[in-house]
């Protein structure tokens, strides 16, 4: 019999689930808290749960989806973990802690490789496996949360162990397995489990536009853009699917997507050298974004061996940064985290320590 796994389950599909064995509503919500805030992986560990209905998830249900193999921390204390799917795949979370230790972000991957093809992205290499499920997208969360609270104490002194914030930009792009997405967002926002606020989940797209208009409709989340180049001749040599879904179609969806009233729009920008790194590039990017409520994260490349691409030298960056913030358009210089470990913007390509999404 197959079992159902009900980890990927909202509390209210779980109360609909264990009507079914006669039970109160309110069972749905002592289950779910232990599957989605306890993190239990048996249902042995649910001890204010009868022994009779225990006996009997045990037979028809399961709660667990992904296998932590390893993990690994970088210089910086960046921590890349890996996970095993039940078919065998290999995804990555990457936990980021900050430097005054008041915030830790868990990057979640959405699907297992990437069908876009950024020319510039190590995960496109790789190519596409599938579509995470549901209980994949939120077991990343949970199993990672566990990792975090264990940590391993070492110069780790007074941080965080709890993940405060989450950004769904690990492998996949995420909008392409929207309705997944946007039902762990809801499971991941239940205040009785593990309550992130809508201020606290970024999701990251390279612009699926008709997705992001679904989106910005069904839950309220933080919205950022994969833009990395302000003209569509550049965008379409590094971004295929800038041919499906222009800039000025992107940046119409960007400018009618429902924010707060404070809120804007984050623009990543990956600055590559000699392609999107001059003054002129950047002039165009302000001219861009003009009309829209937007702040630029400007990431210099992260190099891999076989891309072509390098990292432009640290004048340019700053000149490039300089020119946005002339005209007054907020721009952050993100260093690189987890660099040392491949844990990076753009390096998740399933391959940790002799671990290999790739299986030749
Ligand atoms: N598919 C989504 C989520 C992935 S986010 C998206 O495109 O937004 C991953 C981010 O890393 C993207 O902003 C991408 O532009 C950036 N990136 C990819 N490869 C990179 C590299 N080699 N160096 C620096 N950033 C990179």
């Amino acid at each position: 019999m197959n079992k159902t796994n009900i980890l990927g389950l909202s509390r209210d599909s779980l109360k609909t689930f264990l009507e079914k064995f006669g039970e109160p509503a309110y069972r749905g919500d002592q289950v779910f808290k232990w599957i989605q805030k306890r993190g239990v992986k048996s249902f042995d560990e649910m001890t204010d749960i009868s022994l009779a209905l225990r006996k009997r998830l045990f037979e028809e249900a399961e709660l667990c989806a992904l296998d932590m193999i390893t993990s690994i921390k970088a210089a910086d204390e960046t921590e890349k973990l890996a996970f095993r799917t039940r078919d065998g795949l290999v995804i990555e979370s990457v936990l980021i802690p900050d430097n005054s230790g008041s915030r830790l972000t868990l990057c979640v991957s959405s699907q297992a490789g990437c069908r876009m093809n950024c020319t510039f992205c190590r995960t496109a290499k790789i190519g596409f496996h599938r579509n995470l499920t549901v209980a994949e997208i939120l077991d990343q969360a949970i199993l990672a949360s566990k990792a975090a609270k264990k940590g391993n104490g070492s110069g780790t002194e007074g941080n965080t162990k709890r993940i405060t914030n989450l950004v769904f930009m690990g492998m996949g792009e995420p909008l392409a397995n929207l309705e997944r997405l946007i039902e762990a967002i809801r499971i991941l926002m239940d205040d009785q489990g593990l309550n992130f606020s809508s201020r606290r989940i970024t999701v990251s797209t390279c612009g699926l536009v008709p997705a992001m208009d679904v989106l910005g409709r069904a839950v309220s989340i933080k919205p950022a853009v994969s833009l990395n180049a302000a003209t569509n001749e550049v965008r379409d040599m590094l971004m295929p699917i800038n041919r499906r879904y222009p800039l000025a179609e992107l940046i119409d969806a960007c400018r009618k997507y429902p924010l707060a009233r404070r809120d804007r729009i984050t623009f990543e920008y990956v600055l590559i050298d000699g392609i999107n790194d001059s003054v002129t590039d950047a002039r165009e990017l302000v001219r861009l974004l003009s009309d829209v409520k937007a702040k630029v994260n400007l990431i210099p490349f992260n190099e891999f061996k076989g891309s072509g691409f390098r990292r432009p030298p640290r004048e340019k960056v700053e000149a490039f940064q300089k020119v946005l913030l002339d005209k007054g358009l907020a721009a952050m210089l993100r260093s690189s985290r987890g660099d040392d470990i491949s844990a990076a913007c753009g390096q998740l390509a399933g391959e940790i320590g002799s671990y290999s999404l790739y299986q030749e």
